[in-house]
Parts: C-alpha cells; sequence; structure tokens
C-alpha cells in the first residue's frame, strides 16, 4: 500500500498534465480561453489550474454526446454495454488511489477514508449498474378490446429507451463519487453524459474520463466541461439537446435549475440540502446512538447531506449520550487531510470556516450552549473544530437551516411530548433523512409513517449503497438516485400497439 504523500505527489503530477476540458474523447481547451484555479483547504494553496469552459464548449460537448448517443453508444447491445462496464471496473479498481488522493486534495476529506469507504463506494456503485442494462425490461397486456380498425386485435407492450444526452452537474463535497453514481447508470441505460464538476473539485472528474476512455468507452460518450455554475452549468441546462439533467447541490440553486430546466420539459433529478433529524429514545444502545452520531455527524468534515444536524434525545438519556459524543470528539485530530492520523480535514474554503463561525456565535448569542468546540482550528488550511452546541428553541435559524460543517445541535425531549417531537423534527423545509434510535419496534414502527424525509432508517443513520434508492422530499429535492428506480429515470418508457 503507497504511502500518502506518494498518493499526493502522483495526483499533482496527474493535475499538472490534466487541466484542460475533456471532448469526443480527448483532452481540449477552453474556446472560452479562462482558467479556474483550484485551491487546496488543507494548505490555502491553489493546487492546480484548469480550463473554464463557456456557452461554446458546451455546445461542443451535447453535440459530441449526442452525435456518440444517435450513432453508437445508444445502439448498442445492453450485453455490450455490461462488458464494457466490467472492463471499467477492472481499470477503476487499479486506480481508486489516485482519484483518491485528487478528491482530498481538491476538498479537504480525509485521504485514508477516501481510499477505504470512499474506493468502496465507486467500486460497489459500478459493479451493482453493470449488471442492470440487460435486465431492464417493459410490460405486455393482454389484447386491447378497442383496437382503432374494428375486428382486428391490437396487442399492448411497453419498451423502455434510453433518454439521450444527460447533464450531470457536481457538488464539491464528493467529487469522484457524484461523478459515477450519476454518469455510469446512465451510460449502463444507453445515454451518453457531459458532466460539469464543482469550482472548487475540478480535477478527479477528468482522471475518471481518461479511464472510461482506456476501457473502451466511444469518443463523445463521457465528456467533462469545467467551468462557472452560472456560465457552463446554466448552458448545459438550457442546451435543448440535452434531455436530462441530474443535479446534486444546493436548495438555491436546484430551484434555478428546476425553472430553467422545466422550460423545455427535461426531466430532472434533484439532490439537494438537507437538515437531518437523528431521534434517541431512552430505550436506546446509547452508546453505539452517540458513536454513529459522531461519524455521520463529522463525515465528510461536516459536509455531507445526510449529516445528522439536528440530535434529539429523550432527556433521561441526554447526558450520557451527550458526555459519550464529548469524549468521542476529543479524540479527533482536525488537520491537512491527508497528513497520516488526521481523523477530520478542513472546509472547503476560507468563506465557509467564517460562516460556519459566524453560525456558531450567532446560536450562542441566542441562547444556545457549545458543548464543545465551537471555533476555526489554527491554520494552514481551514479547519474548523468539531462542535455540538445545545439548544432548546427549535425555531433558531440554527435549527432551521443547513450548516454543512461539523456542527450539530442537541435538544431533549420528554416522552410524553412525541406529538411535538415530530412536529419539530418536520417543522424545517428540508426533507432528507431522519433515523430513530430504540429497542423497541412499536416506537419506530409508530415513527416511520409521520416523517417528512425521503430517507428514514431505525438505528442506523445515512446508509448509502448503489442498490437502495436514495433522493429527498420538500426543499430537499425530487426524483431517486440508485436502484432500480434510480436506473429507470434514464429511459423513457414507449407504449407499443401492434394491431394485426
Ligand atoms: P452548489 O449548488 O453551490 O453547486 C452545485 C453545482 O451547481 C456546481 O457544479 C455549480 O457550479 C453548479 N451551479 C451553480 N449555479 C448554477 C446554475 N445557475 N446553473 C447550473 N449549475 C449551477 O452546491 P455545492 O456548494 O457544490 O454543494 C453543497 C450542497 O450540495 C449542499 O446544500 C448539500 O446539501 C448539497 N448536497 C446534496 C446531496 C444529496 O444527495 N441530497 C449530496 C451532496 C451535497
Amino acid at each position: 500500500m503507497q504511502a500518502n504523500h506518494e498518493l499526493v505527489k502522483g495526483a499533482r503530477d496527474f493535475a499538472r498534465s490534466h487541466g484542460r476540458l475533456y471532448i469526443n474523447g480527448a483532452q481540449t481547451d477552453s474556446l472560452l480561453e479562462e482558467t479556474l484555479d483550484t485551491i487546496d483547504p488543507s494548505s490555502g494553496d491553489v493546487w492546480a489550474t484548469v480550463h473554464a469552459g463557456g456557452v461554446a464548449d458546451i455546445d461542443r460537448a451535447v453535440q459530441a454526446a449526442h452525435s456518440c448517443f444517435e450513432r453508437d453508444w445508444g445502439r448498442r447491445p445492453p450485453a455490450d454495454r455490461e462488458r464494457f462496464l466490467r472492463r471499467f471496473l477492472d481499470l477503476l479498481e487499479k486506480n481508486t488511489d489516485l482519484l483518491a488522493a485528487l478528491d482530498s486534495i481538491d476538498n479537504g476529506v480525509v485521504l485514508s477514508m477516501l481510499r477505504t469507504q470512499g474506493a468502496g463506494l465507486l467500486l460497489s456503485t459500478v459493479e451493482y449498474f453493470s449488471g442492470w442494462p440487460t435486465k431492464i425490461a417493459g410490460q405486455a397486456f393482454a389484447p386491447t378490446l378497442l383496437p382503432s380498425v374494428p375486428g382486428r386485435t391490437a396487442t399492448l407492450s411497453t419498451i423502455f429507451e434510453p433518454i439521450g444526452v444527460v447533464g450531470c452537474i457536481l457538488p464539491w463535497n464528493a467529487p469522484a463519487a457524484f461523478s459515477l453514481t450519476k454518469a455510469i447508470p446512465a451510460l449502463a441505460a444507453g445515454c451518453t453524459v457531459v458532466v460539469k464538476p464543482a469550482e472548487q473539485t475540478p480535477v478527479s472528474a477528468l482522471a475518471i474520463a481518461e479511464l472510461l476512455t482506456e476501457a473502451g468507452l466511444p469518443a463523445g460518450a463521457f465528456n467533462v466541461v469545467n467551468g462557472m455554475g452560472d456560465v457552463a452549468g446554466a448552458a448545459l441546462v438550457n442546451h435543448p439537446l440535452v434531455r436530462k439533467i441530474s443535479f446534486t447541490g444546493s436548495t438555491d440553486v436546484g430551484r434555478i435549475i428546476s425553472q430553467a430546466g422545466g422550460r423545455s420539459f427535461k426531466r430532472l433529478t434533484l439532490e439537494l440540502g438537507g437538515k437531518s433529524a437523528f431521534i434517541v429514545m431512552d430505550d436506546a444502545d446509547i452508546d453505539t446512538a452517540a458513536a454513529v452520531a459522531h461519524m455521520a455527524g463529522y463525515f465528510l468534515n461536516g459536509q455531507f447531506c445526510m449529516c445528522p444536524s439536528r440530535l434529539f434525545v429523550e432527556r433521561r438519556v441526554r447526558d450520557r449520550f451527550v458526555a459519550t459524543m464529548s469524549a468521542m470528539a476529543q479524540s479527533m485530530r482536525v488537520g491537512p487531510s491527508y497528513q497520516e492520523g488526521v481523523t477530520m480535514g478542513p472546509l472547503i474554503s476560507a468563506l465557509d470556516q467564517q460562516r460556519v463561525h459566524g453560525i456558531v456565535s450567532d446560536v450562542a448569542a441566542a441562547g444556545g450552549t457549545v458543548v464543545y468546540g465551537g471555533a476555526p482550528t489554527e491554520g494552514p488550511g481551514f479547519g474548523f473544530q468539531p462542535t455540538l452546541v445545545d439548544v432548546a428553541d427549535h425555531g433558531l435559524p440554527f435549527c432551521q437551516e443547513e450548516i454543512f460543517g461539523p456542527v450539530m445541535g442537541v435538544t431533549a425531549f420528554d416522552r410524553d411530548e412525541m406529538d411535538g417531537l415530530v412536529k419539530m423534527v418536520n417543522n424545517v423545509r428540508y426533507g432528507l433523512a431522519a433515523s430513530i434510535w430504540t429497542s423497541d419496534l412499536k416506537t419506530a414502527h409508530s415513527l416511520i409513517p409521520t416523517l417528512q424525509v425521503g430517507v428514514v432508517s431505525i438505528n442506523d443513520h445515512a446508509t448509502v449503497d448503489a442498490m437502495y434508492p436514495f433522493g429527498g422530499v420538500k426543499d430537499s429535492g425530487i426524483g431517486r438516485e440508485f436502484g432500480c428506480d434510480g436506473f429507470e429515470s434514464f429511459f423513457e418508457k414507449k407504449s407499443v400497439s401492434v394491431c394485426y
């Protein structure tokens, strides 16, 4: 196993030679003639510079994807696509360390975690979807009693057809994972893609493009256009040949995309922000619940859409739960993401470090009590201490808005206030995930239908698995990724009647 510093060196070498756009199977210069600097949040220094594309570059990429879809990839037999995905899986397995290092430098997520857990998600996603192309099947119906030619018979059926060119717009918190979780099911379905990574994390998608080409994907099936969201991202959403947008990011940008994409009736999958609840009853395994809250709350340095930022703990066990979390937080080491022994990396930017600090200061001024943490760590880089705030007033912005940092709030409740608890949990605009910790199945089952979320877990939180549909309700988005639902979202269903 290579040491972290060797991987970081390899990643820096890769970035030096791969900063251009990737269109039609090759690196190419941006027609916009602009570049983007990407900052290593562990040091605060610019570590790579990439080409930034504009409207004309998006058009080139979409035209390449459309032509490849029409003449090649969209017409391939499903078994061909499966064989390609298995070849890609083999190649990916040899390159997960490179992708982990690129993302760790780019977004500050701990490299050892990306090399293990992160790599596991990448590989299992490709493996899962590599089995789907030959399994998709429509329906056959009984002959209709209403054929348009009286006296004849008409059989009715449905067939699945790949939707066409898909625009994938990514956030920065898990760039390689989002490149693959969006593009691989699309490619498995026979679609072609144009990926627009986040400005902060433009590099790993370029490495994935090379790997896909090396595995035998035809030119034009997977294209990468880095650039600004309101330029390259907006051009992708507005392009008439793009039939679907698969977006993960903030609710505010999701709303813009929903309006712009709606004008041309594009299919939309929108995975947006969250404010997830973590409900701990007094009959739960408290130590395990605290350990999972700690793990999920500080996962991706707290920049995790399903971060359990609202911990609701039954009053009788609140002190023990908080004491266990405090002890675990003490043993964390915040530092550069690729340094051995570091358990939590920095926030994505200096601005986010200040923003998160401001949120904690504001809630402290409004009556919240900082149990531990609450301040930026010493530089270099944009670190922030793992933080827990005791907060009673659930109406405060701290309890209502996504923080996207290593900060959770804990609120005690009593067993005779369950209706009030459910109201509190639901009284936010988001609806991504919630978990219930209890040893009583009756409590668990009575709460499941009351929670307005897309993902609910019992004695578990935020499990992600390629076979398991994932997505939110309310301001957390529309549509589902992963599983059969995620795969089917890359198809149109055509109804076919045959009269004879
Ligand atoms: P963001 O919304 O700022 O940016 C996401 C992407 O949208 C970037 O690629 C950006 O360039 C692009 N973009 C910006 N303006 C655009 C426009 N007008 N048209 C088209 N594209 C545009 O989000 P972010 O800061 O990168 O990511 C953090 C957010 O993502 C958080 O809110 C987090 O909860 C959310 N997120 C959600 C999930 C989920 O699965 N629900 C997962 C990860 C992150």
